[in-house]
């Protein structure tokens, strides 16, 4: 959005009056490819006449293919060469931009910026890029994502995301530092850091230093903001940072780690090191270093072999992990990845109904676990007024305190007799919980 601000063209929210709709896809399993594809033929189908540019991940994955089998889109535009993306929107549309860069040549359908990866013994894309300007933010108010690196060496063996997106690239300690602060000064109040597995970050390039010597120079930015972490690799999670998020509580303690399954063979076929009493190990240090600790993950079930014992294991290690939040995913066959000619599929449905059975028990251990937050102070983040304005100054606010990431976790529900801010930080009591979400009222006014 960037770029494509920068080449002149601006964004609508009407999209009877758009010029190009740009459908951004995720390749990861097979129902974020269907939902894809389906975005795209929903669009043809409204609006027949305008050019459609599939961007992302799924046009990455099989650029071959859809270039010859999805005429509803007339262009493909992958995710390593995201500086073409101007070039590509002019070629679809010519006369939409204050011009500039001469578009390459089209027929019908094309791709641009394809493919990934590299051949052997070629270079490695570039890790994602600062960009200059301004870069529109799309997630909720005072909050904003903070990529520091772009792909993955881990090569899980259930996981296509290597394959689109390529080796891991760790962004340099410099640059990101300094997006935090331009970030900040625009009065973003929370910053989620995010990569494939952020525990991997500064592996390809030892000269700069790892996730710890990064949190340390997050640490040197003064001010008062949140930096939660997403996406920590179990068997990659360095311990040191543990005691750095101890000592700066601007460290949210909050631990995204996607553990997957507790038995050890499926684990190893999984092509990861570790197993239940491990991660019980690990759990058990994150919360004596960080007794406030809020620990999410997910859980991939009906991998294949997975037996009626390995799922026992995990259903015994979910009860004694007590974790704040997880989440669970059923297996996608992926060609070219290595679990795809794995023997001992498991059949579809007995997966949905572990999946089903997992969700279920969490639930209630959720709920449970949420309950400790009851008569506690926390700050919280306002997102949003539920209520209408036109009851008065105050009424029913969304937000999230430091226990809920944006999107997957339950929220705050905010009673305020006052105006609230999006975007605010503000210091609230735990009144009570609606199922998994709080209830609360502020104690204190905004910070502005
Ligand atoms: S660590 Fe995550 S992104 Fe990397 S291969 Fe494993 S599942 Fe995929």
């Amino acid at each position: 959005m960037a770029l494509l601000g920068k080449a002149g063209w601006s964004a609508t929210e009407n999209p009877a009056e758009a010029d190009l709709i740009i459908v951004n896809s995720c390749a990861f399993i097979e129902s974020a490819k269907r939902e894809s594809l389906n975005a795209v033929f929903a669009w043809r189908k409204q609006y027949p006449g305008t050019k459609i540019l599939l961007a992302g991940c799924l046009a990455q994955r099989y650029a071959a293919e859809l270039s010859l089998s999805l005429p509803e889109a007339d262009g493909l535009f992958g995710n390593t060469s995201l500086e073409g993306i101007a070039a590509a929107a002019a070629a679809l549309v010519p006369d939409s931009t204050s011009g500039g860069e001469s578009p390459p040549s089209l027929q019908t359908c094309t791709s641009f910026g394809l493919p990934l990866p590299p051949p052997p013994g070629g270079s490695a894309p570039k890790p994602p890029q600062a960009l200059p300007g301004t870069r529109p933010l799309l997630s909720p108010p005072g909050s904003a994502y903070l990529k520091i690196s772009e792909g993955c060496n881990n090569r899980c063996s259930f996981c296509a995301i290597p394959l689109i997106r390529g080796p891991l690239r760790s962004r340099d300690i410099t640059g990101i530092s300094a997006e935090c602060r331009t970030l900040l000064d625009r009065g973003i109040r929370e910053l989620c850091v995010i990569g494939q597995d952020i525990a991997s970050f500064g592996d390809d390039r030892p000269d700069q230093g790892d996730l710890p010597a990064l949190l340390e120079a997050i640490a040197a930015i003064p001010g008062h903001f949140w930096v939660r972490l997403l996406y920590l690799h179990p068997d990659r999670l360095p311990l040191s940072i543990l005691d750095i998020m101890a000592a700066d509580r601007r460290f949210l303690p909050y631990f995204d780690i996607p553990l997957q399954h507790a038995s050890r063979p499926l684990l190893q076929a999984m092509n990861r090191r570790g197993d239940g009493e491990h991660y019980l190990d690990l759990i058990q240090k994150i919360r004596t270093t960080l007794p406030d600790a809020v620990i999410r993950s997910t859980f991939l079930v009906g991998f294949p072999g997975e037996s009626e014992d390995d799922f026992a294991q995990l259903l015994d290690f979910q009860e004694q992990a007590a974790l704040d939040w997880a989440g669970c995913f059923t297996y996608s066959r992926e060609e070219n990845t290595p679990a795809y000619p794995m023997k001992n599929q498991v059949p579809r449905s007995l997966a949905a109904k572990r999946k089903r059975m997992l969700e279920e028990r969490q639930q209630g251990i959720s709920e449970g676990r949420m309950e400790r937050f009851v008569g506690r102070e926390l700050e919280v983040l306002i997102e949003e007024r539920f209520t209408n304005p036109e009851e008065g100054a105050g009424g029913l606010y969304l937000g999230r305190a430091y226990c809920q990431a944006p999107d997957v976790d339950g929220v705050s529900l905010v009673h305020s007799e006052t105006e609230l801010i999006p975007g605010a930080l503000i210091r609230c009591r735990v009144n009570g919980r609606a199922g998994f979400d709080l209830r609360l009222q502020p104690t204190a006014k905004a910070d502005g």
